[in-house]
């Protein structure tokens, strides 16, 4: 018998096996795959020495989430800034700069640099504030109000018809719109304006860092300091039913909603389950990693010293790609998330090669390589792109739920991130992780969704704390040196 068993070992999973060994708990993760890591894998994927982010690559959340901030992330591994946060190539050379400075920032914005400042400015300012808010429960009465009325009252407006009466000019919302899309759904709606303020506010505050080494050293610096404090790991055993697992007081899952439900669906009260059962997944993402001779030769050079880069032209043009999407179709001109993390760090490819990641957005169950979509993408804006590479690897969106289960269909999200569904993520409750007879679901599919921020899973654990094991106090998570 232990007391917990986590189920997966991505970033909250081992989140949560950390916050329960560090109350003092035995802890057991057991996971499916042969590494440890979930979304924050890192791997060579195309030639020997280009180290490609498997999936996540670029961390503001590893700076800016709770959990992250009281486990001192910045302390145990080197997150590097790039120069530029991210960047939005227009034709003709044009491009957004998004610098960690947001006055910087305004002054290239020409007659919009106001309405940016004034859009992003009063969330950057209390960006801790901010992520306070977005990852916790929606349903709960907020620690710092002020700043979630300014947050709604923005996000009504980028959420609505009304997201273009503040700009007059094209880059300044294409910026807006590229960090909106990061949440896969139709625009203008309140969960893309939700994404936008939210990451476009932590640019401008703490900054979209890589790790050096790659993702994986991420979660490598969780399972550290989980090992110190007794935990155990097993890695290569995909658990189907309880039965698979030590008997334990509560068992936590890293998994998706029916992942859950698979395995301990006849343990959580049948009210809760019928709401599990009405749980919905999203569209999809599917991946290209080159290997590259050369930097991406993009057209506007200040491109050439950002992180990311949010490939799809003008807010019309996104916001269209991502309506075709939405209706189950592939955009002629997709949407792509693109990532030099060479450009911070040099130790990803032999020297003076560079790795760049992309994936686009895809309708769910999507079997067509984005290969060529993405490249012809890449090419509008960087002429010459085609030949400096030298590899690719590509995985389809169904290849990505065959990757990792959590992803059905190829929804990275691992559940559609739609308002209502992160608002009941997965059920309408203040503690949406707790299922009833000692399950918690500790994934991103419950409260508060995506990212790499642990915050699931730190929630997670900490209601099991309260209703499992009585403990209420909280856990000190900093590093012991
Ligand atoms: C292509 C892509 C790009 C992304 N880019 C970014 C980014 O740049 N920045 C960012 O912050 N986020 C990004 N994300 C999102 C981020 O990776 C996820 O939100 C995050 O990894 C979720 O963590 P998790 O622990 O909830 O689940 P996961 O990371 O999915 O981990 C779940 C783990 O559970 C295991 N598992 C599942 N079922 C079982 C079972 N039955 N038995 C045993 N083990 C099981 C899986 O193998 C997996 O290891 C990206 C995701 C993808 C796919």
């Amino acid at each position: 018998m232990v007391d917990a068993v986590v189920v997966g070992a991505g970033p909250n999973g081992l989140a949560a096996a950390v916050t329960l060994a560090r109350a003092g708990l035995s802890v057991e993760v057991v996971e499916r795959n042969d590494t440890i890591g979930g979304g924050a894998r890192t791997a060579e994927l195309t030639l020997p020495g280009f180290h490609h982010d498997v999936c996540s690559a670029v961390h503001p959340m590893a700076l800016q989430s709770e959990f992250f901030r009281l486990f001192q992330m910045e302390r145990r591994i080197e997150l590097r800034l790039p120069e530029v946060q991210y960047g939005h190539p227009l034709d003709n050379g044009r491009a957004g700069i998004a610098y960690q400075d947001l006055e910087r920032t305004a002054a290239q914005l020409g007659a919009d640099g106001a309405a940016f400042r004034n859009l992003m400015g009063p969330l950057a300012a209390s960006a801790d504030q901010v992520a306070d808010f977005a990852t916790d429960a929606l349903l709960h009465v907020p620690r710092h109000p002020l700043t979630v009325l300014r947050f709604g009252l923005r996000a009504l407006e980028q959420g609505s018809s009304a997201w273009n009466a503040r700009f007059r000019q094209d880059v300044a919302p294409a910026m807006v719109s590229g960090v909106a899309a990061h949440s896969i759904q139709h625009m203008p709606s309140l969960s893309t304006a939700a994404a936008a303020l939210s990451l476009g506010s932590y640019a401008h505050a703490r900054g979209w860092p890589v790790p050096i080494g790659g993702s994986q050293a991420i979660v490598d610096a969780l399972a550290a300091d989980l090992l110190a404090h007794g935990g155990t790991i097993e890695t290569g055993r995909e658990v189907r039913s309880l039965g698979d697992l030590t008997p334990a007081k509560a068992v936590l899952f890293d998994t998706s909603v029916p992942g859950m439900l698979r395995i301990a669906g006849s343990q959580i009260p049948i009210p809760r389950r019928g709401a599990l059962r009405r749980f919905r997944f999203g569209n999809a993402a599917a991946k290209v990693d080159f290997a590259l001779s050369d930097a991406v030769p993009w057209t506007n050079a200040d491109l050439r010293r950002a992180g990311t880069v949010h490939i799809g032209g003008t807010r019309q043009e996104i916001a269209a790609a991502e309506e075709a999407v939405a209706r189950g179709q592939h955009a002629e001109q997709p949407y792509v998330l693109g990532a030099e993390p060479t450009v911070m760090d040099p130790s990803r490819a032999p020297a003076g090669k560079h790795v760049f990641w992309a994936y686009a957005h895809v309708p769910a169950g999507s079997t067509i390589d984005p290969t060529e979509a993405v490249t012809r993408q890449i090419e509008r804006f960087a002429p010459g792109f085609r030949d400096t590479v030298l590899a690719s690897s590509a995985r389809t969106a169904v290849q990505m739920g065959e990757y990792n289960p959590n992803y059905v269909g190829g929804d990275i999200a691992a559940g559609a991130a739609s308002f209502w569904q992160l608002v009941k993520r997965p059920v309408l409750s203040s503690d949406p992780w707790r299922m009833g007879g000692g399950m918690y679901l500790s994934s991103q599919s419950a409260a508060p969704g995506p990212g790499v921020h642990g915050m699931a899973g730190w929630h997670a654990a900490r209601s099991a704390l309260r209703h499992t094991f009585g403990l209420s106090e909280d856990v000190d998570l900093s590093p012991e040196d």
